[in-house]
């Protein structure tokens, strides 16, 4: 029944597979037994294998067990899950948060329960598929604007007619691109059209910022988004993510939000670790400080290298190749050299825009970067890429 698509998948350079990792997402990684250095983590503080929150969650398993065992309003939702919705908050300086059990469950589940049918809401179009799918399922009509446009959204927001319920939704940082939002702009336009924002930072939290908030913190925007979304997957190393805002917000997300509702609560450890890692963020700036510093010297020998990073600001460095086929190949040849770095096809990215996404983590040594620039001076030369 579905040979003919799996066919064509594979005639275009689009199949995918499933490689089997041995090894913690950490700088290295181990697939079929060897050893690689690794650019595909978002694990960029390292946090995801940290003793401490390693030691925090063997502790909670003794207490609390593996499973959560039921949903959030029946009997999932433990005394962890507060503490870390209250920590949330405070680390995103609103007045109340909500833990959901993926990021992709609470991207769907706001969105969802915000939106109906008759209302508008604005995506960026590089926004992560899980926006898009919350969109749908809302019901309201989707605009899509161009990739960091705001001239465009300016124009498209003119067009709306008064009194109808508009959202203006954004990744702060493109996972697949590194680049940002326009967020002081979006913000400026969302207040000229009374229009709510919605901000996804799932890579930006523990990484941009003066204090690793996200990226509100980096444009200086306090109190100007009211819906703060974000992961705890990423560089809080755990799993699960969480929504920040208003106490009527939270609330009203509690009672409608069915990819929350209905779902068994995240396992009561990974609450645990997320303190953790929060409290560690906070209290040792240096692993942020050190994360910043490989993403600079890395950058800058890419840079000098000659290959296309797009607009990338943040610790995700996209290698842009272009071609499907070509950026397979120079995935393998990277991996054939040690060094294990995805080629990013579409419909991830756009056609056309194929390329090799490079993230760095703050456990990055300079000799795991000076290899990683050798082997991609070796191979971009013999591809033709640089
Ligand atoms: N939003 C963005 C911007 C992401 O990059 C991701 C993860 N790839 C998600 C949401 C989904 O998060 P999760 O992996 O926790 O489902």
């Amino acid at each position: 029944m579905f040979e003919e698509e799996i066919e064509t998948l594979r005639r275009k350079g689009l199949l995918r597979r499933l490689r089997q990792v041995e090894s913690a997402s950490s700088g290295r990684i181990v697939i079929e037994g060897k050893t690689y250095l690794n650019l595909s983590s978002n694990n960029y503080l390292g946090l995801a294998t940290h003793p401490q929150i390693k030691e925090a969650v063997i502790h909670a398993i003794h207490r609390y067990g593996i499973g959560a065992g039921a949903s959030p309003l029946i009997s999932g939702h433990t005394t962890l899950h507060q503490e870390l919705a209250e920590k949330v908050a405070r680390f995103k300086g609103a007045e109340a948060a909500l833990i959901f059990s993926t990021g992709y469950m609470a991207n769907v589940g706001i969105l969802s329960a915000l939106l109906g049918d008759g209302d508008l809401v604005f995506v960026d179009r590089l926004s992560h598929a899980s926006i898009i799918d919350g969109c749908r399922m809302s019901r309201a009509t989707l605009r899509v604007f161009p990739h960091r446009d705001t001239r465009s959204l300016a124009r498209r927001l003119e067009r709306v007619s008064p009194g109808q319920r508009i959202l203006i939704v954004t990744d702060g940082v493109f996972s697949m691109d590194g680049d940002l939002a326009p967020l002081p702009e979006i913000v400026k336009l969302a207040k000229r059209h009374d229009a709510m924002v919605m901000v996804d930072d799932a890579h930006a939290t523990g990484v941009l910022g003066p204090t690793g908030r996200g990226t509100i913190e980096h444009f200086g925007l306090e109190g100007q988004v009211p819906i703060q979304m974000g992961t705890l997957s990423k560089a809080i190393g755990a799993f699960g993510a969480y929504v920040a805002g208003s106490h009527e917000l939270i609330t009203y997300l509690i009672n409608r939000s069915r990819s929350y509702i209905y779902t068994t609560s995240l396992p009561t450890a990974f609450a645990a670790a997320s303190l953790v890692a929060l409290d560690l963020i906070e209290k040792e700036p240096q692993i942020r400080q050190q994360l910043w510093d490989n993403r600079n010297y890395y950058e800058n020998g890419i840079k000098a290298l000659g290959y296309n990073t797009l607009q990338s600001e943040t610790p995700i460095i996209p290698l842009l190749v272009g071609k499907t086929g070509l950026a397979l190949e120079m995935s393998n040849q990277l991996l054939a050299r040690g060094v294990f770095a995805p080629a990013i096809r579409p419909p991830t990215v756009p056609q056309g825009m194929a390329r090799i996404r490079t993230s760095l983590m703050s456990t990055h040594t300079r000799g795991d970067l000076d290899f990683a620039l050798e082997v991609l001076q070796k191979v971009g030369k013999g591809l033709g890429i640089i």
